[in-house]
């Protein structure tokens, strides 16, 4: 492939990582982009004479390979910070990583016996469908903790019932966590074998975690290759046949041809310009994307709590997640007095929120924010919105049923790679999609046959603190 060209569609981890490596392998590429910046949803955005991120980005990743990159990138520019996160439920802030005597004084002793008792019981009587994320969660936590922890948050994200939300989402992001492990923690600690979601401690660069991709954008330059802005692509054409090239179209209607083509665009977008069959198309419409509104709000002077994010549970409060930019690493605050905090608000397409004004939501987001008591009335002085479509893949209860034919079908078309978090429907991380982007260029400069669609699905992805801290960690 040395002498051939390859195109990306997609700037984001995913895409930029890809290009990243096919350049340092002497692969010509070049990255078409439909946003104004690199980064994708991992950019980091000036705001207020402050550097923000689009809600909280920490860094993770027990991958030598992605660490490598991530390390060479940044050379000394980032921090291990130690975690400060909790769960806000009915006016009770809950430490997160949970932890025992916490937990037990915010619970209460009656309802820390009715969980005991709750989870004794789905030990003896389990749930009996475990495809759902209410069964699979319920089975390892019992109901009533199911309920304070998992339930309402859950239901914000993703807009559906747990009952309907696929067992996948559980079984990917909390991986086998159990009641069992989490007190064991909390009680014991783990050595260095803690368990992912129990992490508390990660990497953040120090201009953000949008840092990273524009040190990579300026580095693919240095090496020859190309990154076109504002350039969105509107349709994939596959190659009519093997040793054909497929060719990409733009928005002026020109269509340009490549020995390979890399997508990170939405898996939706991409089916929908390819002149898939009827089956595929009506499969791939039925995957479901949730977008997220990003409420910035700008407080007058520091908030008192230490948290770089807090977990919002509460069912009256609509908000899911709220960051507090000023607990991360001093540099983002680039000298300035007040504290950006970012409320997540999640909808869907069709949903009213998602068309509300800016002035509307801003009001809304402020509202929400004093009701927590984290902050004194009156001190929100500005505020302002983004939105980011197609944030989250959906896994709905069957979503496997349509994204099967979907993948088969892609798989199958010569010279063409799709990779990311909206390009494969993976709920990834940056990390998983850096490692999509690495595996891929491999597969063509090097010749290799990594299954990309096993990334984040079967994958084991090794993500204990110790080697964490083994890999990136700073003496
Ligand atoms: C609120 C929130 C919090 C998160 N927190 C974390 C965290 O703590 N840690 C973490 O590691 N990850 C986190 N993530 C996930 C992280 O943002 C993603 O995993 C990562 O950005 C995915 O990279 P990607 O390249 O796959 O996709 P994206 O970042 O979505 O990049 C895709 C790019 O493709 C471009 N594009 C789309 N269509 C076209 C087209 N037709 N033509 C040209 N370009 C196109 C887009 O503009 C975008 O720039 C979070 C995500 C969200 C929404």
């Amino acid at each position: 492939m040395k002498n051939k060209s390859v195109a990306i569609i997609g700037a984001g981890p995913a895409g930029l990582t890809a290009a990243y490596e096919l350049a340092r392998k002497g692969v010509s590429v070049k990255v078409f982009e439909a946003g104004d910046s690199v980064g994708g949803m991992s950019r980091t955005i000036p705001l207020w004479g402050q550097l923000v991120d689009l809600g909280p980005h920490r860094f993770f990743s027990g991958d030598p390979r992605v660490n490598t990159i991530w390390l060479a990138l940044l050379g000394d520019e980032y921090s291990m910070i130690d975690r400060m996160t909790r769960i806000y439920y009915r006016k009770v802030f809950f430490d997160y990583p949970l932890k025992a005597m916490n937990a037990l004084k915010g619970l209460g002793l009656m309802e820390a016996a009715h969980s005991l008792l709750s989870y004794l019981k789905v030990r003896i009587f389990p749930v009996k469908d475990e495809s759902t994320f209410e069964g699979w969660v319920t089975n390892r936590f019992g109901k009533r903790l199911f309920t304070i922890f998992f339930k309402s948050y859950s239901e914000k994200l993703w807009g559906i019932s747990c009952k309907e939300l696929d067992s996948d989402f559980a079984a990917q992001r909390i991986k086998k966590l159990s009641l069992f492990e989490a007190v064991k923690s909390a009680i014991f600690g783990m050595g260095g074998s803690k368990h992912k979601s129990l992490i508390d401690e990660f990497a953040f660069p120090h201009l953000g975690a949008g840092v990273v991709y524009e040190k990579m954008a300026e580095k693919i330059g240095q090496m020859g290759g190309e990154i076109l802005l504002d350039c969105p692509v509107i349709s994939i054409h596959p190659a009519p046949g093997a040793d054909t090239q497929p060719r990409l179209e733009l928005e002026d209607g020109t269509t340009h041809t490549f020995d390979h083509i890399i997508s990170s665009m939405p898996i939706i977008d991409a089916v929908e310009g390819m002149g898939a069959p009827d089956d595929i198309l009506a499969h791939a419409r039925q995957l479901r994307f949730r977008n997220t509104l990003l409420v910035f709000l700008r407080i007058d002077g520091a908030c008192s709590f230490q948290d770089q994010w807090i977990y919002v549970h509460s069912p009256d409060l609509e908000t899911g997640r709220i960051t507090n930019f000023r607990n991360w690493v001093p540099d983002i605050n680039q000298g300035q007095p007040d504290t950006i905090l970012c409320m997540e608000y999640w909808c869907y397409d069709e949903d009213d929120r998602w068309h509300e004004d800016e002035a509307t939501l801003v009001k809304m987001a402020t509202g929400e924010a004093y009701r927590t008591s984290l902050l004194p009335i009156d001190s929100v002085k500005a505020g302002c919105v983004v939105r980011m479509p197609k944030s989250y893949p959906v896994y709905s209860t069957g979503y496997r049923g349509h994204l099967g034919p979907v993948e088969r079908y892609l798989a199958a078309q010569e010279n063409i790679s799709f990779i990311g978090r909206n390009g494969a429907f993976k709920y990834n991380n940056q990390d998983h999609s850096m490692l999509m982007g690495i595996l891929a260029a491999e597969n063509i400069a090097d010749g290799e046959h990594h299954d990309l669609w096993a990334i984040n699905t079967d994958y084991e992805y090794q993500e204990s603190s110790e080697k964490m801290a083994a890999a990136i960690s700073k003496g």
